[in-house]
């Protein structure tokens, strides 16, 4: 059980990574705009750097990250340590949730939800860039949901 809650919040910290990612660079996190087309696709994981593609092997929390030697697999430029450490955090919530005896579905829907985005929040403000008005309430809603669970 425990070993579900790490997983989860390594996968969430991951794709906090890409929202905040998309903020700072005014892109939707749902759909990408190809050059050629007008029709949107669904968003998926590029290198920033090579703007190649990346597989589900570039996509494990931390482990593509430690294996890839912090490098991409495709250009080699670094891959900065924060994204590994972003997706340690997201495991650390959802453990801090677990021990915090958040098991009732609400409150921990309502943190799984929210929990991508509280951690994007703190990479916009590490980014030096401003965090968009709603994820002000997503932040604030997944502290109240690990409140509740506290107290
Ligand atoms: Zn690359």
């Amino acid at each position: 059980m425990l070993l579900t809650y790490i997983m989860v919040g390594l996968c969430l910290g991951s794709f906090s990574t890409a929202i905040a990612y998309r903020v700072v660079h005014k892109k939707s996190w749902i759909f990408d705009r190809p050059l050629d087309s007008d029709t949107p696709v669904p968003a998926r994981s590029f290198c920033p750097e090579c703007h190649h593609q990346l597989s589900i092997l570039d996509l494990v929390p931390v482990f593509s990250w430690v294996f890839l030697g912090g490098k991409c697999r495709y250009c080699r430029t670094s891959i900065p340590a924060r994204y590994p450490i972003i997706e340690a955090c997201g495991a650390g919530a959802m453990v801090l949730f677990f021990y915090a005896g958040g098991k009732d579905i609400l409150s921990l829907s309502i943190f799984v939800i929210t929990l991508p985005f509280c951690l994007a929040f703190f990479q916009l403000l590490y980014l030096k860039s401003m965090p968009p008005f709603y994820m002000f309430g997503l932040f604030f809603s997944n502290i109240l949901a690990l409140l509740y669970t506290v107290v």
